[in-house]
Protein backbone atom coordinates (compact mmCIF):
# COMPACT_ATOMS: atom_id res chain seq x y z
CA UNK A 1 0.00 0.00 0.00
CA UNK A 2 1.42 3.52 -1.00
CA UNK A 3 0.69 6.16 1.57
CA UNK A 4 1.07 9.86 2.02
CA UNK A 5 2.47 11.17 5.33
CA UNK A 6 2.35 14.87 5.82
CA UNK A 7 3.70 17.19 8.76
CA UNK A 8 2.46 20.80 8.80
CA UNK A 9 4.34 23.38 10.49
CA UNK A 10 4.44 27.26 10.80
CA UNK A 11 6.97 27.47 8.39
CA UNK A 12 6.55 25.05 6.21
CA UNK A 13 4.50 21.77 5.09
CA UNK A 14 6.94 18.75 4.39
CA UNK A 15 5.22 15.58 2.79
CA UNK A 16 6.99 12.05 1.46
CA UNK A 17 5.17 9.37 -0.18
CA UNK A 18 6.19 5.75 1.20
CA UNK A 19 5.57 2.55 -0.16
CA UNK A 20 6.61 -0.81 1.51
CA UNK A 21 10.06 0.27 2.94
CA UNK A 22 10.99 2.72 5.23
CA UNK A 23 12.46 5.54 3.04
CA UNK A 24 9.93 7.37 1.09
CA UNK A 25 9.92 7.30 -2.62
CA UNK A 26 9.09 11.35 -3.04
CA UNK A 27 9.08 14.05 -0.79
CA UNK A 28 7.37 17.77 -0.84
CA UNK A 29 7.97 20.63 0.98
CA UNK A 30 6.13 24.55 0.46
CA UNK A 31 5.20 27.38 2.79
CA UNK A 32 3.12 27.00 5.06
CA UNK A 33 -0.64 28.89 3.70
CA UNK A 34 -1.95 31.93 6.22
CA UNK A 35 -5.20 30.78 6.41
CA UNK A 36 -7.44 28.29 7.63
CA UNK A 37 -8.71 28.11 4.09
CA UNK A 38 -5.63 28.21 2.57
CA UNK A 39 -4.25 25.52 4.15
CA UNK A 40 -7.43 22.99 3.46
CA UNK A 41 -6.58 23.91 -0.29
CA UNK A 42 -2.88 23.78 -0.24
CA UNK A 43 -3.49 19.76 1.97
CA UNK A 44 -6.04 18.85 -0.78
CA UNK A 45 -3.91 19.58 -3.30
CA UNK A 46 -0.88 17.87 -2.10
CA UNK A 47 -2.99 14.66 -1.60
CA UNK A 48 -4.39 14.97 -5.28
CA UNK A 49 -1.23 15.19 -6.83
CA UNK A 50 -0.12 12.34 -4.47
CA UNK A 51 -2.78 10.69 -5.95
CA UNK A 52 -2.42 10.99 -9.26
CA UNK A 53 1.22 10.36 -9.78
CA UNK A 54 1.87 7.83 -6.92
CA UNK A 55 -1.98 6.12 -6.34
CA UNK A 56 -1.26 6.41 -2.29
CA UNK A 57 -4.57 4.91 -0.78
CA UNK A 58 -4.40 6.99 2.24
CA UNK A 59 -3.06 10.47 4.51
CA UNK A 60 -1.76 11.01 7.85
CA UNK A 61 -1.30 14.92 8.70
CA UNK A 62 0.85 16.17 11.86
CA UNK A 63 -0.47 19.31 13.14
CA UNK A 64 0.80 22.09 15.47
CA UNK A 65 -1.30 22.18 18.86
CA UNK A 66 -3.62 20.28 21.63
CA UNK A 67 -5.94 17.83 19.72
CA UNK A 68 -9.07 16.72 21.44
CA UNK A 69 -10.16 13.18 21.35
CA UNK A 70 -12.17 11.85 20.29
CA UNK A 71 -14.01 14.95 18.82
CA UNK A 72 -10.81 15.72 16.69
CA UNK A 73 -10.79 19.51 17.29
CA UNK A 74 -7.70 21.33 17.80
CA UNK A 75 -8.63 23.36 20.80
CA UNK A 76 -5.22 25.25 20.97
CA UNK A 77 -2.67 25.62 18.42
CA UNK A 78 0.11 28.75 19.84
CA UNK A 79 2.00 28.83 17.15
CA UNK A 80 -0.70 28.70 14.28
CA UNK A 81 -3.71 30.55 15.60
CA UNK A 82 -5.90 30.23 12.95
CA UNK A 83 -6.12 26.53 13.42
CA UNK A 84 -7.49 27.35 17.21
CA UNK A 85 -11.54 25.35 17.22
CA UNK A 86 -10.78 23.67 13.65
CA UNK A 87 -12.19 20.37 12.70
CA UNK A 88 -9.04 19.49 10.65
CA UNK A 89 -9.37 15.87 10.03
CA UNK A 90 -13.40 16.54 9.33
CA UNK A 91 -12.78 19.11 6.74
CA UNK A 92 -10.04 17.54 4.91
CA UNK A 93 -11.45 14.30 4.85
CA UNK A 94 -14.34 16.15 3.33
CA UNK A 95 -12.39 18.09 0.92
CA UNK A 96 -9.64 14.99 -0.20
CA UNK A 97 -11.74 11.79 -0.53
CA UNK A 98 -9.72 9.55 0.99
CA UNK A 99 -9.08 7.62 4.14
CA UNK A 100 -7.52 10.56 6.57
CA UNK A 101 -6.07 11.04 10.17
CA UNK A 102 -5.15 14.27 11.66
CA UNK A 103 -2.59 13.90 14.27
CA UNK A 104 -0.75 16.41 16.74
CA UNK A 105 2.81 16.55 15.51
CA UNK A 106 4.72 15.52 18.01
CA UNK A 107 2.89 12.65 18.87
CA UNK A 108 3.63 12.04 15.09
CA UNK A 109 7.24 12.23 14.93
CA UNK A 110 7.32 10.01 18.15
CA UNK A 111 5.42 7.06 16.67
CA UNK A 112 8.06 7.68 13.31
CA UNK A 113 11.02 7.68 16.02
CA UNK A 114 9.48 4.74 17.37
CA UNK A 115 9.10 2.39 13.97
CA UNK A 116 12.84 3.41 13.10
CA UNK A 117 13.99 1.95 15.88
CA UNK A 118 16.17 -1.15 15.48
CA UNK A 119 16.02 -4.36 17.17
CA UNK A 120 14.43 -4.31 20.24
CA UNK A 121 11.73 -1.50 20.62
CA UNK A 122 11.55 0.09 23.90
CA UNK A 123 8.46 0.22 26.36
CA UNK A 124 7.28 2.82 26.93
CA UNK A 125 9.21 5.27 24.53
CA UNK A 126 9.15 9.19 24.92
CA UNK A 127 10.30 11.38 22.14
CA UNK A 128 10.51 14.68 22.59
CA UNK A 129 11.19 17.41 19.47
CA UNK A 130 12.96 20.38 20.66
CA UNK A 131 11.93 22.93 18.61
CA UNK A 132 10.73 26.37 19.02
CA UNK A 133 8.47 24.81 21.76
CA UNK A 134 8.95 21.71 22.97
CA UNK A 135 7.05 18.81 21.46
CA UNK A 136 6.56 14.99 23.00
CA UNK A 137 4.81 11.72 22.14
CA UNK A 138 4.41 8.27 24.30
CA UNK A 139 4.26 5.21 22.34
CA UNK A 140 2.97 2.48 25.34
CA UNK A 141 2.41 -1.26 24.21
CA UNK A 142 3.40 -0.17 20.71
CA UNK A 143 0.64 2.78 19.72
CA UNK A 144 0.44 6.63 20.70
CA UNK A 145 -0.80 7.15 23.71
CA UNK A 146 -3.64 9.69 23.83
CA UNK A 147 -4.56 10.10 27.03
CA UNK A 148 -8.61 10.74 28.03
CA UNK A 149 -9.29 13.78 26.06
CA UNK A 150 -6.03 13.65 23.68
CA UNK A 151 -3.52 15.76 25.75
CA UNK A 152 -1.13 12.87 27.17
CA UNK A 153 1.89 13.10 26.68
CA UNK A 154 2.03 16.77 26.68
CA UNK A 155 5.95 17.26 28.30
CA UNK A 156 6.91 20.50 27.45
CA UNK A 157 4.42 21.25 29.72
CA UNK A 158 5.76 20.04 32.63
CA UNK A 159 6.65 22.37 35.00
CA UNK A 160 10.37 22.63 35.88
CA UNK A 161 10.08 25.69 37.53
CA UNK A 162 7.15 27.08 39.56
CA UNK A 163 8.32 31.15 39.51
CA UNK A 164 10.05 30.54 35.74
CA UNK A 165 9.13 32.70 32.54
CA UNK A 166 5.26 32.84 31.18
CA UNK A 167 4.73 29.91 28.52
CA UNK A 168 2.70 30.23 25.66
CA UNK A 169 0.25 27.11 27.39
CA UNK A 170 -1.02 29.79 30.07
CA UNK A 171 1.29 28.84 32.77
CA UNK A 172 4.92 29.88 33.78
CA UNK A 173 8.04 27.49 34.27
CA UNK A 174 6.82 25.09 31.47
CA UNK A 175 10.23 22.75 30.39
CA UNK A 176 9.40 24.68 27.13
CA UNK A 177 10.46 28.29 28.31
CA UNK A 178 13.51 26.52 29.22
CA UNK A 179 14.78 23.81 27.11
CA UNK A 180 13.69 25.53 23.44
CA UNK A 181 14.93 27.28 20.83
CA UNK A 182 13.35 30.36 22.45
CA UNK A 183 14.03 29.28 26.12
CA UNK A 184 18.37 29.23 24.58
CA UNK A 185 17.70 32.47 23.33
CA UNK A 186 15.93 34.00 26.68
CA UNK A 187 18.99 32.53 28.69
CA UNK A 188 21.62 33.75 26.16
CA UNK A 189 19.95 37.47 26.20
CA UNK A 190 20.11 37.56 30.06
CA UNK A 191 23.68 36.58 30.43
CA UNK A 192 24.99 38.42 27.40
CA UNK A 193 22.86 41.62 28.29
CA UNK A 194 21.93 41.17 24.28
CA UNK A 195 21.54 39.58 21.31
CA UNK A 196 20.20 41.10 18.80
CA UNK A 197 17.88 38.82 16.02
CA UNK A 198 19.93 35.80 17.48
CA UNK A 199 18.24 32.43 17.11
CA UNK A 200 19.25 29.09 19.10
CA UNK A 201 21.44 28.15 16.18
CA UNK A 202 23.18 31.44 16.35
CA UNK A 203 23.96 31.63 20.09
CA UNK A 204 25.52 27.73 19.73
CA UNK A 205 27.41 29.20 16.60
CA UNK A 206 28.79 31.40 19.62
CA UNK A 207 28.32 29.01 21.63
CA UNK A 208 31.51 26.68 19.85
CA UNK A 209 33.59 29.84 19.70
CA UNK A 210 34.23 30.04 23.11
CA UNK A 211 31.08 32.65 24.13
CA UNK A 212 30.86 32.16 27.72
CA UNK A 213 26.92 33.62 27.85
CA UNK A 214 26.35 31.32 24.93
CA UNK A 215 27.84 28.28 26.73
CA UNK A 216 25.97 28.99 30.02
CA UNK A 217 22.60 29.32 28.10
CA UNK A 218 22.76 25.85 27.02
CA UNK A 219 24.30 24.43 30.02
CA UNK A 220 21.41 25.79 31.61
CA UNK A 221 18.61 23.99 28.85
CA UNK A 222 20.36 20.94 29.32
CA UNK A 223 20.26 21.17 33.33
CA UNK A 224 16.43 22.09 32.87
CA UNK A 225 16.06 19.13 30.42
CA UNK A 226 17.13 16.88 32.70
CA UNK A 227 14.86 18.35 35.69
CA UNK A 228 12.15 17.19 32.60
CA UNK A 229 13.75 13.81 32.23
CA UNK A 230 13.62 13.22 35.82
CA UNK A 231 9.93 13.90 36.03
CA UNK A 232 9.76 11.19 32.87
CA UNK A 233 11.71 8.65 34.49
CA UNK A 234 9.39 8.43 37.56
CA UNK A 235 6.52 8.65 35.37
CA UNK A 236 6.38 6.37 32.87
CA UNK A 237 10.12 4.65 33.73
CA UNK A 238 10.66 4.89 30.30
CA UNK A 239 13.20 2.19 28.33
CA UNK A 240 14.54 5.40 25.48
CA UNK A 241 13.48 9.08 25.58
CA UNK A 242 14.81 9.71 22.30
CA UNK A 243 15.57 13.89 21.67
CA UNK A 244 14.96 15.56 18.24
CA UNK A 245 14.15 18.58 16.45
CA UNK A 246 16.34 22.04 16.02
CA UNK A 247 17.41 22.56 19.03
CA UNK A 248 19.05 18.85 19.66
CA UNK A 249 21.39 19.46 17.12
CA UNK A 250 23.42 21.16 19.52
CA UNK A 251 23.98 17.50 20.85
CA UNK A 252 26.25 16.50 23.66
CA UNK A 253 26.31 20.15 24.86
CA UNK A 254 22.66 19.83 25.74
CA UNK A 255 22.50 16.31 26.45
CA UNK A 256 25.43 15.95 28.53
CA UNK A 257 24.38 18.72 31.17
CA UNK A 258 21.38 17.01 30.87
CA UNK A 259 22.20 13.10 31.96
CA UNK A 260 24.02 14.67 34.51
CA UNK A 261 21.31 16.48 35.83
CA UNK A 262 18.94 13.33 35.68
CA UNK A 263 21.22 11.14 37.34
CA UNK A 264 21.37 13.65 40.61
CA UNK A 265 17.62 13.57 41.10
CA UNK A 266 16.30 10.15 40.44
CA UNK A 267 17.72 6.98 42.14
CA UNK A 268 20.57 5.18 40.18
CA UNK A 269 17.95 1.91 39.46
CA UNK A 270 15.69 4.41 37.19
CA UNK A 271 18.23 6.26 35.75
CA UNK A 272 20.25 3.30 34.12
CA UNK A 273 16.81 1.99 32.76
CA UNK A 274 16.36 4.74 30.60
CA UNK A 275 18.66 5.51 27.52
CA UNK A 276 18.86 9.38 26.54
CA UNK A 277 19.55 9.55 23.07
CA UNK A 278 19.27 11.72 20.02
CA UNK A 279 16.74 11.18 17.88
CA UNK A 280 17.17 8.61 14.65
CA UNK A 281 15.54 10.28 11.78
CA UNK A 282 15.86 13.98 12.20
CA UNK A 283 13.30 16.21 10.90
CA UNK A 284 11.85 12.92 8.44
CA UNK A 285 10.29 11.82 11.82
CA UNK A 286 6.89 13.50 11.61
CA UNK A 287 6.36 12.71 7.79
CA UNK A 288 7.32 8.79 9.02
CA UNK A 289 4.49 9.07 11.69
CA UNK A 290 2.10 10.88 9.58
CA UNK A 291 2.38 7.87 7.47
CA UNK A 292 1.86 5.07 9.86
CA UNK A 293 -1.70 6.85 10.80
CA UNK A 294 -2.49 6.88 7.33
CA UNK A 295 -2.01 2.93 6.77
CA UNK A 296 -4.04 2.46 9.82
CA UNK A 297 -6.46 4.83 8.65
CA UNK A 298 -7.18 2.80 5.47
CA UNK A 299 -7.11 -0.38 7.15
CA UNK A 300 -9.72 0.91 9.42
CA UNK A 301 -11.87 3.07 6.94
ZN1 LIG B 1 3.36 25.54 29.10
Amino acid sequence: MTVLGIDVGAGAVKSAVYGAGAVPIARGEQETARSYAGLIEQLRGIIAAARRDHGVAAAGVGVPGFLSRPAGVIVRSPNMRFLDGAHLERDLAAAAGLPLRVENDANAAALGEYLALEGGRPDPFVHLTLGSGIGSGIVAGGTLMRGACGLAGELGHLLVSPAGRPCGCGNRGCAETESSAAGIVASYREYAGEGGDLDAAGVFARRQRGDGAAQKAFDRAGRFLGVLLAQIVYALNPGLVSVGGGVAAAGEALLKPAREELARRVVPLACAATRVEAARLGNGAGCAGAAALARDAARHR
